[in-house]
């Protein structure tokens, strides 16, 4: 008796299953019950014939990256609207989740500029900051 491939419709699992040549088998795919179908060859050759996926994951990263600039600016838009409502107007809505999130005082997300550094030199630029925007 000859053995005959079978492909399963739904996942694709093939199956050798052997009968003769006047009968046809007609169970069903061993992992999902799915139909299964004879299975030719040279369908599935012109079948693998068809754009690649890495073609499409190129697209994808180029998405993924425009939706991070998105969501950046989502999030920029939501601290900014934030601080706005506790009476701290930033100096501008790029990078006011940055600063919501990194920025000790109030002046540096007035003044658009994080204080980093060493501690001294975090001092000298506060009390400069003071200087220029008063305290409070
Ligand atoms: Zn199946």
């Amino acid at each position: 008796m000859p053995i005959y491939n079978y492909r399963c419709l739904d996942c694709g699992l093939s199956h050798e299953i052997r009968h003769g040549f006047h009968e046809t088998y007609d169970g069903v795919c061993d992992a999902c019950e799915g139909v299964v179908r004879k299975y030719f060859g040279d369908v599935y050759i012109a079948a693998s014939a068809t754009p690649t996926r890495g073609m499409h994951d190129g697209k994808t990263i180029d998405w993924s990256g425009t939706k991070t600039k998105e969501r950046e600016k989502e999030r920029d838009m939501a601290a900014y609207k934030r601080l706005r409502s506790e009476g701290i107007q930033p100096k501008s809505i790029n990078g006011s989740a940055k600063m919501e999130r990194e920025a000790l005082t109030s002046h540096e997300i007035k003044a658009g500029t994080l204080l980093q550094g060493p501690k001294s030199e975090k001092k000298r630029k506060e009390r400069a900051l003071n200087d220029v925007l008063g305290s409070g």
